[in-house]
C-alpha cells in the first residue's frame, strides 16, 4: 500500500521542495518506488526532479480538474529515479475552477486511489499557503512531514499548521497524521539554532526526526541542473543526510 505524505509548512522558503526532490531520490535510492506530486504552481519540484514543467504535456492540474489521469500525467523523471506528477502557472487556475465543485478538497485523494499498489511512497509537494491545493493534499495524505528551520518565530507558525492538522484529522480525514518534523539547512555553529532545536524536542519529543539536514551548497545548486541533490552530489553532506533521511522514515513507517 502506498503512503502518502504532505511535505507541508505554511511558510515560504523552508525547505519544502528541496525536501520533496530529495527525500524521494533517497528513498528511491534505497529501492522504494516514488511519485512525487507537485501542488505548488511555482513549479520547482517538477524542474528540480528535471522534468521541464513549461513543456508538460498534462499536469496535475488536469488531474485535479479530472480532464485526464495521473497515468496519463506522470512522467518518468529518469535520472532522479522517481515519477514526477507535474504542475506549472496553470494550476494557480484550479483554486478558482473548483469552487462550487463537490468535495473539491477530494480529488487528488479520488484520483490517487488507483495506484495504491503502483508505489511505495507518494511525495506531495505542497505550496506555502494552507490553501485549497494544500488541502487537497492533506486529504489525500496519511501523515504530513514538516521541514523546519530552527528559528525564533519558527515554532510560532508551528502552532497554526498543528492546528489545521488536528482540524483536517477531525473534520475531513481521519487517517491524517504529523509523520514528523524535520530539522532542515541547520547550523549547529548559531547557538539560537541548537536552543530551538532543543526546544522543538521538548515540546514535540519523539515527533522530531533524528536526522537533521544541514546546510548544504550543493542542494541550493542541484535545482539549476535539474537534479537532486541526492544524485547530483552524492558524496554532499546535504545529499547523504537526505539519504539517511529515507531510512528514517522507512524504519518508522515499518514500526506502525
Ligand atoms: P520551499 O519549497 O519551502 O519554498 P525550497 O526547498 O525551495 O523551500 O528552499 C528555499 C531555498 O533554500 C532554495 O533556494 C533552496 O535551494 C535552499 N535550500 C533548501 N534547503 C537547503 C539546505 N539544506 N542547504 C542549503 N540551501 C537549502
Ligand atoms: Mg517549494
Amino acid at each position: 500500500m502506498a503512503k502518502i505524505f504532505c511535505i507541508a509548512n505554511q511558510k515560504g522558503g523552508v525547505g519544502k521542495t528541496t525536501t520533496a526532490v530529495n527525500l524521494a531520490a533517497g528513498l528511491a535510492r534505497i529501492g522504494q518506488r516514488v511519485l512525487v506530486v507537485d501542488l505548488d504552481p511555482q513549479g520547482n519540484a517538477t524542474m528540480g526532479s528535471g522534468v521541464d514543467k513549461r513543456t508538460l504535456e498534462h499536469s496535475v492540474y488536469e488531474v485535479l480538474l479530472e480532464t485526464v489521469t495521473v497515468a496519463d500525467a506522470c512522467v518518468k523523471a529518469d535520472k532522479a529515479g522517481y515519477d514526477v506528477l507535474g504542475a506549472n502557472r496553470e494550476l494557480s487556475g484550479a483554486e478558482v475552477e473548483l469552487v462550487g465543485v463537490e468535495r473539491r478538497q477530494d480529488r487528488l485523494r479520488a484520483a490517487l486511489a488507483a495506484y495504491d499498489q503502483d508505489y511505495d511512497f507518494v511525495l506531495v509537494d505542497c505550496p506555502p499557503s494552507l490553501s485549497l491545493l494544500t488541502l487537497n493534499g492533506m486529504c489525500a495524505a496519511h501523515g504530513v512531514v514538516v521541514p523546519m528551520q530552527c528559528e525564533y518565530f519558527a515554532l510560532e507558525g508551528l502552532t497554526d499548521l498543528v492546528n489545521t492538522i488536528k482540524q483536517i484529522h477531525a473534520s475531513l480525514n481521519p487517517r491524517l497524521q504529523i509523520i514528523g518534523l524535520l530539522r532542515v539547512m541547520y547550523d549547529p555553529r548559531m547557538t539560537l539554532q541548537q536552543q530551538v532545536s532543543e526546544q522543538l524536542k521538548q515540546h514535540f519529543g519523539d515527533k522530531v526526526f533524528d536526522t537533521v539536514i544541514p546546510r548544504n551548497v550543493r542542494l541550493a545548486e542541484a535545482p539549476s541542473y535539474g537534479l537532486p541533490g541526492v544524485v547530483f552530489d552524492p558524496s554532499a553532506k546535504g545529499a547523504q543526510a537526505y539519504v539517511e533521511f529515507a531510512e528514517e522514515l522507512v524504519k518508522r513507517c515499518a514500526k506502525r
